[in-house]
């Protein structure tokens, strides 16, 4: 393993920023996810920072002001940048040292002398905006739920709901990264070619069937040589933290344009991500067995195949997706939460995602971007789509104002958030990944 359990997850450790202490926070101290702010109004450039309670720690500032010591003061510095990258070039050795330094400073133990130093890099979330934590060089999207794989399966070829590649191969595509953007971000309704009546010519207008993927975002750390695969059991080495992310989808395009390449505009028009990046070094007490895979599965290959992935290589982390339509805030009732999944469910851990993406020597680089894929679980409320959830829309789902939803309509929110619980550790959160659909650009 390359991180143990150690003093920055002891639930017994408290901040003296007030607001991390409290039950249901979820940056307490034993967080510490990094992302890039901005003071709202302020002409201080976007760096990096840690969430603490409802507070964000310039962790760059926190260097200058010489409050860093041994190994955490480069990374420290690091985050001086207005992207995470060079930081995630920096690997674990950087990593590690840095959040054990913030942990004893944020924590009750830090002196007096110090505490008051870093108040003075303190900002309240409410005076601050986030921007994208990291330079997106590339995003790839994975197909790692079984589940989801063979719900999609079944609609499009009901006689082999899952192609023969699934347990052999992570099936995944590359996406675009220009079109990365942050939680809160609105997304525009794509116009695309589609084909609803087979009898019919294809036609080109706005998406009829717009949804979202419920998905987990693996950032890469430091990244590979091109020609110099990554080993199944380095792969983790390579993984700085992760964030939610929304795939948005246009079913009608997808239908139409995905033989014989792949999914193509029916993606690439947005991609949403929550700001706050979750170390690994922070998830260690969530740590699952992989998939359990049933006896007449094959085996992994042996390049994605380790005794220490199988046994430790997934991650207990709770999904929920919740909507909120325009009627639904006009009326001031709440979101209405339409899934619930794990990302333990995946089929493939994300160490083996990353280790396949890079068996071929493709060169990742830092601040890359790999998507869970649909994140699906085997109960019908865990489905992370509505294409699965409302069947391809045959069985709509009826919203508390009594609106009907068999895809997204202009005006709806998506929420996706999530969270890390375990007995004997302290719970950690996610933060949100929010997007609100507006209508299509006019012909
Ligand atoms: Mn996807």
């Amino acid at each position: 393993m390359i991180y143990s359990i150690n003093a920055t997850h002891d639930p017994a450790l408290e901040s003296w920023v007030e607001s991390a202490n409290a039950p249901e926070c979820e940056f307490p101290i034993q967080n510490l996810p990094f992302g890039i702010f901005q003071r709202v109004g302020s002409p201080e450039a976007p760096r990096g920072g840690v969430a603490i309670g409802s507070q964000v720690l310039d962790v760059g500032a926190v260097a200058r002001d010489e409050l860093m010591e041994g190994r955490a003061w480069g990374p420290a510095l690091a985050c001086s940048s207005s992207e995470l990258n060079t930081l995630m070039s920096m690997g674990p050795d950087a990593w590690s040292p840095l959040r054990a330094r913030l942990s004893h400073l944020l924590s009750t133990r830090a002196s007096a002398e110090d505490r008051q130093k870093l108040k003075n890099h303190l900002a309240p979330m409410s005076e601050i905006e986030m921007l994208l934590p990291a330079r997106i060089g590339d995003y790839s999207d994975f197909y790692a739920s079984l589940h989801h794989a063979t719900n999609v399966g079944k609609m499009l070829r009901p006689d082999q709901p899952l192609l023969p590649n699934y347990k052999f191969v992570p099936i995944g595509y590359h996406g675009r990264s220009s079109s990365v953007v942050l939680s809160g971000t609105p997304i525009r309704r794509p116009r695309g070619q589609s084909r609803p009546d087979p009898d019919r010519p294809p036609k080109f207008g706005p998406t009829q069937s717009l949804d979202f993927e419920l998905e987990v975002g693996f950032f890469v750390g430091s990244g590979n040589r091109m020609g110099e695969p990554i080993g199944i059991d380095k792969a983790e080495e390579h993984l700085f933290g992760i964030c939610l992310l929304n795939d948005w989808s246009a079913r009608d395009l997808q239908a139409w344009e995905y033989q014989p390449l792949g999914p193509f505009l029916a993606k690439s028009f947005g991609t949403t991500i929550s700001p706050w990046i979750v170390t690994l070094e922070a998830l260690e007490p969530f740590r699952a067995p992989a998939f359990a895979r049933p006896a007449e599965d094959p085996a992994p290959l042996p390049y994605l195949n380790s005794p220490q992935q199988m046994a430790h290589g997934a991650f207990d982390v709770s999904l929920e997706v919740l909507l909120s339509s325009r009627a639904m805030r006009e009326a001031n009732v709440a979101p209405v939460e339409l899934c619930r999944s794990n990302l333990r469910d995946l089929y493939w851990t994300p160490g083996q995602l990353l280790a396949h993406h890079a068996s071929n020597g493709c060169n990742l680089r830092p601040g890359d971007l790999l998507g869970s894929g649909t994140v699906s679980g085997p109960a019908t409320e865990s489905r992370g789509s509505l294409l699965e959830r409302t069947w391809r829309g045959t069985q709509p789902i009826t919203l508390p104002t009594g609106e009907s939803r068999r895809f997204l309509e202009d005006g709806d929110e998506v929420i996706f958030r999530g969270y890390c619980g375990r007995s004997g550790f302290a719970r950690i959160g996610l933060g949100e990944c929010r997007g609100i659909v507006e209508s299509a650009p006019a012909p």
